[in-house]
């Protein structure tokens, strides 16, 4: 068992805390334990590094997330390789402005030997139309994705003599070594140069795939789309993505990203939708009924009483889309008023003739105005 301290517990930090809660965090513990402030204090360095460690994890979501789970007991070892943490090389100035992200960034890109043990993940847009959002749907798309060679079985030659691992790298594709620089180690990843990063030197390469060992092939891929998603929503399927080099180890991830096609005249607001519905004065003024047609097959039957108000807004709860947390949403209608934009000279003559009868009920316009703003602030 390792004696190690907890990550959060060394940056002084909650297990929620946010990523420039981190970063804080960690910028000013740096600084209180930076070698230059502290010389010849092994307990500061000891703190130092381990500040680092922590920060280089915790920073790291895919790190953060593991560590979350696992603990200092991460299967297949340490993140940071057989060695341990090295410590990084970081200058007083670098905690005051910018540059620990591109230092840290660095450590978990490396190779390792987990390198080759995945394909890589892919991402692609999906289109629905706003249907679906309501519905949800059995989907399938075709996607063209590296496949194992079926020729070779992955290998990249027909015989197994004809491929073998890298014997500069051990198969890993990449170098590492320790440089000291200064008061530091640090811990520097190159391709390795034998195998240009391969991993494996191929002698007799498969016809088929060229030594590749992988091929483009289409592929058709089902997946459920849930009601209630958004735009941006990324489904993941697992092993979907593509194969690994060398045939050995395990698909990378599909992920497919939803894009939602508006609707004609919804916007959607989560799981409530909003549409603004254009009345002439007329029907403002006597009231009508409204019928429109709705996603859930059944109409919306809005009833407009009379004296209705451009703004006015009507409430139709349970008749939005679902998958809010409280079933479905709502949807809210709002009046809008539909001026003709034409007016002849007969309708003229009739509205000015109507003028005295249907103007304001107000004497004058501030009573006019007074009013309106007291409708507004009671609400209404
Ligand atoms: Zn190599
Ligand atoms: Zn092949």
């Amino acid at each position: 068992m390792s004696g190690k301290r907890d990550y959060y517990e060394v940056l002084e930090i909650s297990k929620e805390a946010t990523d420039s809660e981190i970063k804080r965090a960690f910028r000013s513990l740096a600084r209180r334990y930076h070698p230059d402030k502290n010389p010849d204090d092994s307990e500061a360095e000891t703190k130092f590094k381990q500040v680092q460690e922590a920060y280089a994890v915790l920073s790291n979501p895919d790190e953060r997330k593991k560590y979350d789970m696992f603990g200092h007991e991460q299967p297949g070892g340490s993140p940071f390789g057989p060695g341990g943490f090295q410590g990084v090389n970081i200058s007083i100035d670098d905690l005051f402005g910018g540059g620990i992200e591109s230092i840290f960034s660095q450590i978990f890109s490396g190779g390792g030997p987990r390198r080759r043990s995945r394909g890589t993940d892919l991402l692609v847009n999906h289109e629905i139309p706003f249907q679906t959002v309501f519905d949800g749907a059995e989907q399938s798309m075709e996607i063209d994705v590296l496949k194992i060679c079926d020729e070779c079985d992955g290998r990249g030659s027909p015989t197994p003599e004809g491929v073998r691992e890298c014997p500069t790298c051990d198969g890993r594709g990449r170098i590492q070594r320790i440089e000291k620089a200064g008061f530091f180690t640090k811990q520097v990843v190159t391709d390795c140069s034998t195998c240009r990063g391969e991993g494996r030197i191929v002698s007799d390469p498969c016809e088929a795939c060229g030594g590749e060992g992988r091929l483009t092939k289409p592929k058709q891929v089902k997946f459920t789309v849930p009601a209630g998603v958004s735009s941006g929503t990324r489904l993941r399927m697992r092993g979907h993505g593509e194969a690994p080099r060398g045939g050995r180890g395990e698909n990378g991830d599909l992920y497919i990203q939803i894009e939602v096609i508006e609707h004609p005249w919804f916007e959607r607001d989560g799981s409530d939708l909003l549409m603004a519905l254009p009345l002439g004065f007329v029907e403002l003024a006597l009231g009508t009924q409204v019928i429109i047609p709705h996603l859930d097959g059944e109409d919306l039957r809005i009833k407009i009483p009379a004296g209705s108000n451009p703004g006015d807004t009507f409430n139709l709860p349970g008749r939005g889309l679902p998958g809010g947390r409280r079933g479905r949403g709502s949807v809210t209608v709002l009046l809008k008023l539909d001026m003709p934009k034409k007016i002849s000279r007969s309708l003229r003559k009739s509205l000015d003739s109507l003028k005295e009868e249907i103007g304001t009920d107000f004497d004058s316009l501030e009573d006019s105005i007074t009013d309106e703003a007291q409708r507004r602030r009671r609400g209404r």
